[in-house]
């Protein structure tokens, strides 16, 4: 298998490029997903106190036979524990949950504008920092004001943000005030939740290059500088997901998927207005 990439974050730690996806699996699935995962090559997981599966994800990297150390872990905060007293206290029951004394990458879920308290939120998550027990820090869903807001009133840069984008999703304008603030952008539901695999285009581009649809999706990711988490429970696709560090995409390639940006809606809630 060729060499799997990195990405460097402005605090000086390192993202695998391609992370394992585990919403919506039960605690007893997560556990062998993780494991299976992990023997297939992957050394990053990316999880959530809402997604209540931190005990199976835990318990399948605890039982992989890989070091803790090797794995970058991350596991965010739901929207009901932010605050700066209550982000501790749920910060205590994740590591617990995840059977861990730190966290690779800590980051506030959604910015819940209508709560107004992302900003004591990101305090408590700062404290984290510092004591080392949240290796890097980051955010999900955040509009760029959200992180301009973070940055005026604390002085702290997010080291990534998390955000809904796959190919007919591109999320330029995000994607460039990230850039400019040197934050890295991870891709969440990148295969448009599977729905977008079936699209001709990528069907094309994978004969070309002798791959599937899928891998294709994720090359493009990859080769866009983004951090990418497919989900999937199946063997055989959490494999085929990660068998994608020994090709690229070409010119043509990039200008086909181009086209398909905004051809699709955002599939989750829009963050300026979601109120969960
Ligand atoms: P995804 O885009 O990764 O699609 C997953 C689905 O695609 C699978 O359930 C399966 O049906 C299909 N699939 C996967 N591999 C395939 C293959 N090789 N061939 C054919 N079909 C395949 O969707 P997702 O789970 O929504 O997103 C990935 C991860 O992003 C999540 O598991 C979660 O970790 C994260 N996420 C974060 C947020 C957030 O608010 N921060 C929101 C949604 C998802």
């Amino acid at each position: 298998m060729a060499q799997q990439s990195i990405i460097t974050f402005h605090d000086g730690h390192s993202i695998p490029q391609v992370g394992l996806g585990v919403w919506r699996t039960p605690d007893d699935i997560a556990a062998p997903t993780v494991r299976t995962a992990i023997e297939a090559g992957y050394r990053h997981v990316d999880t959530a106190a809402v997604y209540e599966n931190e005990d199976g994800v835990g318990e399948g990297i605890r039982t992989s036979g890989i070091d803790r150390k090797d794995i970058f872990l991350t596991t965010k905060l739901w929207n009901d524990s932010q605050g700066y007293d209550s982000t501790l206290r749920a910060f205590e029951k994740s590591l617990r949950r995840l059977g861990t004394d730190y966290i690779d990458l800590y980051l506030i879920h959604w910015p819940a504008p209508t709560r107004n308290r992302f900003v004591d939120t990101w305090k408590a998550f700062i404290k984290l920092k510092e004591e080392g027990r949240a290796r890097s820090i980051g955010v999900s869903n955040f509009y760029p004001e959200h992180i301009d807001r973070l940055v005026s009133e604390t002085g702290v840069v997010p080291v990534i943000n998390q955000i809904e984008l796959h190919p007919d999703f591109q999320q330029k304008v995000a994607q460039e005030a990230h850039r400019k603030l040197s934050i890295a952008t991870q891709s969440w539901s990148p295969l448009g939740q599977g729905k977008l695999i079936d699209l001709p285009v990528f069907g094309e581009i994978a004969r070309k290059h002798g791959k599937t649809p899928a891998q294709v999706i994720i090359r493009w990711h990859m080769d866009s500088g983004l951090v990418v988490i497919p989900k999937s429970i199946t063997p055989s696709r959490i494999e085929e997901n990660f068998k994608v560090f020994d090709f690229k995409l070409d010119d043509d390639d990039r200008a086909s998927i181009a086209k398909l940006d905004n051809h699709g809606a955002r599939i989750g809630p829009d963050p300026k207005t979601a109120t969960f």
